[in-house]
């Protein structure tokens, strides 16, 4: 199919779930703002609440505590600070990062740099228990907040959010689970992780970008501390005249996550897993990073080595094949990933890593061309590679 792209980077972003685009248009035409009292007003709030519902029932906390934010970033910003009460007592003192975070936790979060302990992830890309529970034993009465995701975007492994949640509350802490990847692909929420507050994206669902949300899943707890206030939007924890468009896309893409996530958990698995078997043909000595952990049914992170990433990721784009290296927010900048340094993997190897994504529109046909072209395009390289300058 000539000018056919087949697009690779669902974890970057989404392309639009079915009936979103329906739902946000019909709430563009809106009139009302949500705070009026007005029939407009109330109409436009109705749907603010119908998505906060929709939201709800996917990160498992009752709608009355979801938040809604300009995305996960914001999310993330609100929710890690250590202006939290938790039954009454105010304050968390210690934040600590597991390796693999997003940026957005890692530089997003509100405490200050002297309070952040890192704990790295394991070979196998998982948090280090032993560390966090070293950093743990190191608290001495501070009460801390542990920042693990749910599935980490670059190589998708799942992270043990439940163990280490019952670790982080028998020293009287407590979890903020990014859930950003994992929420519309894997059986997990609030409740089965285990977490504290939960953040999510509405664009990497088949949202719009720019709208996400802070699930606050323990009855006990609040944020003290707003990002924005002014109006009282949102239990005056976000102020401003809510994304009305971009919440109700939200709610609808989050209905239909509930509705395909078994069943496309296994159809992008086994496309995931056809797509490895023929990585592994066109070079045995391929690195399927996370290969061995248990990963999100849709993601890939391998490297070819000695096949730089950005060279075969501008060659695959000009083939028509979108992938990416690293995480899109760190593309662009020439830095081995930080999630596989936190591996320990090595940066010659970590410059050769890119990563596939798929999501609802990939097909068996997309895997099959995509691999016949990662394939030339290796080839290519290599055989340029060795001829001699003329
Ligand atoms: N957390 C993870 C795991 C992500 O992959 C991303 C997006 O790249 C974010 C957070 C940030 O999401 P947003 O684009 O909504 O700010």
């Amino acid at each position: 199919m000539p000018g056919h792209r087949i697009y690779l980077d669902h974890n970057a972003t989404a392309p639009l779930a079915p009936g979103v685009r329906e739902v946000v248009c019909a709430a563009l035409d809106m009139q009302g703002n949500p705070s009026s009292v007005h029939r407009e007003g109330r109409n436009a709030r109705a749907m603010v609440e119908a998505a906060r519902q929709q939201v709800a029932a996917l990160a498992g906390v009752p709608a009355s505590r979801i938040v809604f934010t300009s995305g996960a970033t914001e999310a993330a910003a609100l929710a890690l600070t250590p202006q939290i009460s938790l039954k009454g007592a105010k304050g968390f003192d210690i934040l600590i990062v597991a390796g693999g975070e997003h940026p957005c936790v890692r530089e997003g979060h509100r405490f200050a740099a002297e309070n952040v302990v890192t704990v790295p992830l394991t070979a196998g890309g998982i948090v280090d228990l032993a560390a966090l529970e070293k950093a743990l034993d190191g608290l001495d009465g501070r009460r801390a907040v542990l920042a693990l995701q749910a599935a980490n975007n670059e190589t998708g492994v799942i992270q043990p959010v439940r163990t280490a949640a019952e670790m982080v509350r028998a020293h009287g802490g407590i979890v903020v689970c990014d859930a950003v990847q994992a929420a519309h692909r894997i059986d997990e929420n609030a409740v089965t992780l285990g977490a504290d507050i939960l953040f999510l994206s509405a664009h990497k669902m088949g949202g719009a970008k720019g709208v996400g949300a802070v699930a606050l899943g323990n009855p006990a707890l609040e944020i003290d501390s707003p990002l924005l206030r002014g109006g009282g939007q949102e239990r005056s924890l976000r102020a401003g005249t809510e994304n009305v468009a971009g919440i109700a896309g939200f709610g609808a893409a989050a209905v239909h996550a509930l509705q395909v996530r078994a069943s496309e958990a296994t159809r992008q698995g086994a496309l995931r897993d056809t797509f490895e078997a023929g990585l592994r043909e066109l070079d045995p000595e391929i690195t399927i990073f996370g290969k061995a952990t248990p990963r999100l049914p849709n993601t890939t992170a391998f490297a070819l080595p000695g096949m730089a990433a950005e060279t075969l990721l501008i060659a695959l784009d000009l083939e028509g094949i979108a992938l990416s290296s690293g995480s899109a927010c760190s593309s662009g900048k020439v830095r081995p990933s930080q999630v596989l340094e936190s591996m320990g993997v090595p940066p010659e190897l970590s410059r050769c890593a890119l990563r596939a994504s798929l999501g609802l529109d990939t097909t068996a046909h997309d895997i099959e061309q995509a691999l016949e072209t990662i394939g030339r395009v290796a080839r290519r390289i290599t055989d340029r590679r060795m001829k001699p300058a003329a």
